[in-house]
């Protein structure tokens, strides 16, 4: 299908940031597969699982005991709020998985008419029908039929509406990306964080937090809400959780799970023993030390850099933004334009985001030489923008 607005290039191979197309053109990779390949393409150590684990087993269906889900669910809860975990094959299922707990929770307590869910302009869930109803995207529900009972959306921002929305007695949850990532870069400032904690506790109501795109690493944290020292009641997870093997995953305490009882959820494909094998590799690697202090180091140093370009170049850039390797920059010419310079004249792949942003998602573990040859693509890129603004 005709979905999708494709750059004119075709991938061939890739090993850690570097890409190359079938032409044989190396690129910088600052995409990462959309904040997926946090360890880079081919890494070593998620090849090796593979390997292993497609030699052994591949598939069972989850009506069996299938043990490297036990190894990686006790590896995220040990890392995490969490108590209990199911495992989906995507961002938006695990959404999924998030918001059927959620309201599952209420029915289980008595409380069956709290089936209200409110999510934020600028946001992104995924495009199942929860997800997109979730973040109530008007180009992503546009003719796909009446809006779902009890999904809103309210103000990226609106304390007030958010907290009319908390104290409402048919609230079931709010749904946010504790920083936004397709819309933006936006992080929603901790104390607010903080605060939405302690209404949704007096007021009955679950917290699910989003970080497909901001958790695994990519903020500087292993969880963007560790920022804010809060927890949620329940967390999709992931993009990154694969290292770029399809995985997704919903975390929760055992509580906001108490709804999830045998047959009320289930997936063929999902928690299969060869994601599982990758998940188990990537996850060790992302919640290292030595990963999560490289993001820090490397963010600061980008964040830096391309400040100074921002001074150089206020004709392109309007202003940097984001947390940690989540980073956006606002620009003056398209965002599109831009994305096409940067590959064709520079030979850097970023990716675009909403606020006419492009995002540079580099893999966790780039290295400062990396990141300086990035600033150096970044700012090729600019100059030539500033020849295609001129003309
Ligand atoms: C990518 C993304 C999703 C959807 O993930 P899929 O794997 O594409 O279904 C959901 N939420 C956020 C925040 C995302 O960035």
């Amino acid at each position: 299908m005709g979905v999708y607005n494709r750059a004119p290039l075709e991938v061939e191979r890739g090993q850690g940031i570097r890409l190359w197309s079938r032409d044989g053109t190396e690129y910088l990779d600052c995409v990462s597969g959309i904040s997926t390949n946090a360890l880079g393409h081919a890494n070593p150590k998620l090849v090796e699982a593979l390997k292993v684990q497609a030699e052994k087993l591949w598939h069972v269906s989850n009506i069996f005991k299938i043990p490297g889900q036990d190894a990686l669910a006790d590896a995220l809860c040990a890392r995490s709020f969490a108590e209990v975990v199911f495992f989906a094959n995507s961002g938006t299922e695990a959404v999924e998985c998030a918001l059927k707990t959620a309201r599952k929770y209420h029915h289980a307590n008595g409380q069956p008419e709290r089936i209200d869910i409110f999510g934020f302009d600028g946001s992104f869930h995924g495009r199942t029908y929860g997800g997109i109803n979730a973040a109530a995207n008007p180009s992503y529900t546009e003719g796909f039929g009446p809006p779902m009972q009890g999904f809103h959306q309210l103000k990226w921002g609106d304390k007030d509406a958010l907290r009319a929305a908390f104290e409402s007695p048919t609230t079931a949850a709010v749904i946010l990306e504790p920083v936004q990532g397709e819309g933006g870069c936006r992080a929603t400032p901790e104390e607010d964080l903080r605060w939405m904690r302690e209404m949704a506790d007096a007021h009955g109501v679950l917290i699910i937090f989003d970080e497909v795109q901001c958790g695994m690493g990519r903020t500087g944290k292993l969880w963007a809400h560790e920022w804010a020292g809060m927890t949620p009641d329940i967390m999709a997870v992931a993009k990154a959780l694969g290292g770029g093997f399809p995985i997704g995953a919903c975390l929760a305490t055992a509580e906001a799970a108490k709804g999830m009882t045998t047959g009320a959820h289930g997936s063929t494909f999902g928690g299969n023993p060869l994601a599982m094998a990758v998940g188990q590799a990537a996850f060790a690697e992302v919640s290292s030390e030595a990963i999560l202090q490289n993001v820090n180091d490397v963010a600061g140093y980008l964040k830096q850099q391309l400040n100074g370009l921002a001074e150089q170049y206020p004709d392109v850039i309007v202003e940097v933004r984001g947390k940690g390797l989540l980073m956006g920059v606002k620009l003056k010419p398209n965002n599109r334009d831009f994305m096409g310079w940067a590959r064709d004249e520079a030979r850097l792949l970023v990716a675009g985001g909403g606020d006419n942003l492009v995002r540079l998602l580099p893999p966790l573990n780039i290295t400062l030489d990396e990141a300086r040859e990035a600033v150096e693509k970044f700012e090729t890129a600019c100059k030539f923008a500033r020849t295609q603004l001129a003309t």
